[in-house]
């Protein structure tokens, strides 16, 4: 493996100041792949202080944002140039697809293109005076520090939506990739540095959320916190942020309603259906895994799923006819079968997988089989939780009013799908579906000029798109009085 696999703070490769490692593991066969620097909170100081220094000298926030959109396009062009190790990398990391990875590469160069581009778009905006010969214009300026935190599952790709955007309008970074998937976010700060970010404007600590992570959410000299992960750390988070008031940008969960009425395309609403959860064997945020299908099809619908899913090729994500590989971990392997055992517990009937698979070659790896449960309710767990695995729940509805009734009944508000030939019809319900993302005929598509973030408690903020730069920037206001009078007043 050709990469540094260190820390990189204040423009140094540097291993952990404690000298701690931790061991990368494959997921398709629990090989250790590489050995990394286990950093902790005095790494983290060290690279809060790089930050802090590196934006108080004011040398990228005040370097023409022309010049620094040309360096956030040429990192575009080296992922471009190193696209096929950076997809073997993600893929030995996390067990996904390597087509899977490659796709996500693509979508990462093009994040780095669009925010490069955006980057001098922004000249400010002169506003209406009610002072004469006076002038009144808005500014943006960067936030400052921003730490940045990640989750394994698309882990470069969420990095992405993160760094791109605060490099682009003049902010400094700590990054701090999942403990357990470092190995592409290493990859993409060599080439930073090698696209010429200065140091201490980015920076990498990797070590584990109770130790950096927290660091990170409670040191004063970090003005911005932007975090991708699961609901319960997003919570910790925004607590620790308080204590300075950081400004906050959380992506948390989801579990996104899938509707199905009958006049929808009927292959095309299956082959969604599953594309809309089994990717990364369901380890995505916007998995579609709550199906909400009407009644006159329900039977024929589930059925033709379990048709395509008994059949699915699960292996190595370097086999190209792999179509799902394993999940993450032990830990979150366990967890997807206490999830499916509370499913079963509640009365939801399991109407393919549910368990390991038994293939003797797929034993080494953190496989389970796809998953459809049907008879649900909306009281059941595994129709309000989030399972992070490869399981679908199906719920019945009668009435449009219905279905977007039970669509909404949820915490989280992410996305959701509506698949129906009727576009009014679909535009009613997208109206009424209180999520960040409705997509109508299609599922799990995104891309950077569109805003991607949750209603309710999937989130705060928005990533992607114009609003995804506006959340690394403060919005300042200067009144210039060519002509001052005293006011004569005290
Ligand atoms: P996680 O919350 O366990 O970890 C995410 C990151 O937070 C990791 O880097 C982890 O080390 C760090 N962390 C853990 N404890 C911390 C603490 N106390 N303080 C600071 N940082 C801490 O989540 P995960 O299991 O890595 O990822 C899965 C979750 O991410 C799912 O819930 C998924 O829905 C969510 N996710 C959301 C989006 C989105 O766009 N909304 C995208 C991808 C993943």
């Amino acid at each position: 493996m050709n990469l540094k696999l260190q820390q990189y703070i204040d423009g140094n490769w540097v291993d952990a100041k404690s000298a701690h490692t931790r061991n990368i593991i494959n997921p398709f066969n629990q090989e250790i792949i590489a050995v990394v620097p286990e950093g902790d909170e005095s790494d983290t100081k060290a690279a809060i202080a790089a930050a802090r220094e590196s934006f108080d000298n004011g040398e990228w926030a005040f370097t023409p944002a022309t010049e620094r959109g040309a360096v956030v396009r040429k990192i575009a062009e080296l992922i471009e140039r190193d696209k096929e190790e950076l997809a073997y990398l993600e893929s030995l990391d996390t067990g996904k697809t390597v087509e899977e990875s490659r796709g996500d590469m693509d979508d990462i160069a093009g994040v780095f293109r669009y925010y490069g581009e955006l980057a001098d778009k922004d000249g400010g905006e002169l506003i209406d005076s009610p002072v004469p010969n006076s002038n009144s214009k808005v500014v943006h300026e960067p936030v400052g520090v921003c730490a940045q935190i990640t989750p394994w599952n698309y882990p470069l790709l969420q990095a992405s939506w993160k760094l791109a955007p605060a490099l682009a309008t003049g902010n400094t970074l700590i990054m701090k990739p999942s403990e357990i998937t470092p190995l592409t976010t290493i990859k993409v700060f060599e080439l930073m540095e090698e696209a010429g970010v200065p140091a201490g404007v980015a920076n990498l600590v990797l070590g584990a959320g109770g130790t950096v992570g927290a660091e990170l959410s409670d040191n004063t000299d970090v003005d911005l916190i932007s975090f991708t992960g699961g609901i319960a750390t997003g919570k910790k988070i925004m607590q620790a942020a308080s204590v300075n008031v950081k400004k906050l940008a959380l992506e948390l969960g989801g579990k996104n309603p899938n509707i199905i009425f009958a006049d929808a395309d009927f292959d095309i609403a299956v082959d969604q259906a599953m594309n809309g959860v089994f990717f990364h064997a369901g380890q995505i945020c916007s998995a579609g895994t709550r199906l909400i299908v009407e009644e006159s099809i329900h039977d024929e619908f589930v059925n033709a799923l379990v048709e395509r899913v008994k059949n699915f090729k699960l292996g190595s994500g370097f086999d190209e006819d792999t179509q799902m590989g394993p999940l993450i971990s032990a830990e979150h392997l366990e967890k997807v079968e206490k999830y499916v055992e509370a499913g079963v517990k509640e009365g939801a009937t399991l109407a393919v997988g549910g368990k390991r698979p038994e293939d003797p070659e797929l034993q080494k790896g953190f496989f389970y089989l796809p998953t459809i449960f049907t008879d649900c309710t909306t009281d059941m767990t595994v129709v309000q939780e989030e399972g992070f695995g490869p399981v679908i729940t199906v719920e019945k509805f009668s009435t449009e009013k219905e279905a977007v009734k039970l669509a909404n009944d949820s915490i989280y508000g992410l996305a959701g799908g509506v698949f129906t030939s009727d576009s009014a019809k679909a535009e009613r319900c997208a109206a009424k579906m209180r999520m960040g993302t409705v997509w109508i005929n299609e599922f799990n598509l995104y891309f950077p000029h569109a805003p991607w973030g949750g209603f309710k408690q999937s989130g705060i903020g928005r990533e992607l798109g114009r609003l995804g730069m506006e959340e690394y920037t403060e919005t300042k206001h200067i009144f210039q009085n060519y002509k001052p009078e005293s006011m004569n007043w005290f």
